[in-house]
């Protein structure tokens, strides 16, 4: 974690309330490599967690509340630890008060409260999951204050639980139906790797990214994700309507998500399925296949290989799942005559936001000097490059 950060999160917390914090932690945004629309499908997903992230320093308190600042916002959130209600309309606090609440629902009654500043360097709404960053960073800071739970180590099994736990804040807190992939980055990334999830059975894996590893260079392409969620909804009930079929077909029970059919079966029913759900479903469950084999090419020290599926998985987001842009298209176009480039793709929901590339290390400040210029001839739209590496996950400082 860059020092930068933590001082921030020190300063902004020693101006908010007058003393030094006692308490600091820290945790990672994550991007996704491979796996694009795999999650709520019950499929798998090649994560990594990324060397930009969330600090949170404070103090605990005796009195029952929460008192938070954030360097990116202006207005602090204070709330009564005992008052929160899933659902309750707020602020950019409501990420905070989700992970409280879904503390206070697992482990009971907090121990006294809290006064917290938060530092980050995640984008926000950018598809790099600062939503989760902040969440895990906060988790971690309330349980070493011993506000919440017990303060231990945090084992694997202890992170998968406390990923499950913020995921919970989230869907019934803050009301995003989201899986588990966010939290489970967050909590498990190392250095240099990247992690595979199966979201059906919730199995993981930790894989070398290589010596020396690439750079995960993320392009944002500045254009608007407002139109994303709607789409996004779209494209779930596409993928739920080639599950019907296939339940009327073999029955609820072999069937529970897209994740339960093969290539071959979808194949074989091709003609009797509708025209737009098949080639969602294909986008879905090729995507499955290239993770299996991006999780191999690992295995194998291949990390260029990764970067080849990473530009097919792109393919099939545009042909097939439709979610691409103009604005997408132009980044990865840009990046294709980069130097270094070794793949990328479209990340995240899609429509807008950011592109994932695999870039050779050495190369990639050239790289990033060359798609700024690129896109901003092609769209007259100066875009963000964030040049970042696989990094550990959420841990107290
Ligand atoms: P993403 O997770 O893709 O970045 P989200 O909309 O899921 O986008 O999460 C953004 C929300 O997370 C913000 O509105 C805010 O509630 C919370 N958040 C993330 N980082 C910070 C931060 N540094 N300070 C305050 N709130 C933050
Ligand atoms: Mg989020």
């Amino acid at each position: 974690m860059p020092s930068p950060l933590l001082e921030a999160a020190r300063a902004a917390y020693t101006q908010a309330f007058g003393l030094e914090p006692t308490i600091l932690a820290q945790a990672p945004g994550r991007v996704e490599l491979l796996g694009n629309h795999t999650d709520y499908n019950g499929g798998l997903v090649l994560a990594t967690a990324i060397d930009r992230g969330t600090v949170i320093a404070g103090r605990p308190t005796p009195e029952r509340e929460g008192q938070v600042h954030s360097t990116g916002f202006a207005d602090p959130d204070r709330f009564d630890l005992e008052a929160l209600e899933p659902g309750e309309p707020g602020t950019w606090g409501r990420y905070v008060r989700g992970v409280v609440w879904a503390l206070r629902e697992t482990h009971g009654p907090l121990q006294g409260g809290f006064q917290a500043a938060i530092a980050g360097d995640v984008p926000l709404g950018a598809g790099l999951s600062s939503s989760a960053s902040l969440q895990a960073a906060l988790a971690l800071f309330l349980l070493k204050a011993g506000v919440a739970g017990q303060a231990t180590d945090l084992d694997d099994p202890a992170r998968m639980a406390l990923a499950k736990l913020l995921r919970r804040g989230e869907n019934e807190f803050v009301g995003v139906q989201s899986g588990l992939l966010d939290q489970f980055s967050v909590l498990f990334g190392r250095a240099d790797m990247a992690l595979s999830l199966d979201c059906r059975s919730l199995e993981y894996e930790r894989l070398s990214l290589g010596t020396p590893p690439p750079a995960i260079v993320i392009c944002d392409s500045k254009t608007s994700r407002r139109l994303a969620d709607g789409m996004y909804n779209q494209r779930r009930a596409e993928c739920e309507r080639v599950v019907s079929f296939f339940q009327a077909k073999r029955g609820t029970e072999a069937v529970t998500w897209l994740r339960d059919l093969t290539v071959d079966e979808l194949e074989e029913a091709w003609s009797q399925l509708d025209t737009i759900g098949r080639i969602r479903a294909r986008h879905v469950l090729t995507e499955n296949e290239r993770v299996q084999q991006g999780a191999e090419a690992l295995r194998a020290g291949d990390s260029a290989r990764l970067g080849e599926l990473m530009s097919d998985s792109h393919s099939s987001s545009r042909d097939d799942f439709g979610n691409s842009s103009s604005y997408l298209e132009a980044l990865i176009e840009s990046a294709e005559e980069a130097p270094g480039y070794l793949g990328g793709k479209l990340s995240g929901a899609g429509w807008a936001g950011c592109t994932v590339n695999l870039v050779d290390a050495a190369q990639a400040d050239d790289f990033a000097e060359a798609v700024r210029h690129h896109y901003t001839k092609r769209t007259a739209i100066v875009p963000d490059v964030h040049i970042c590496h696989a990094a550990a996950g959420a841990s107290e400082l």
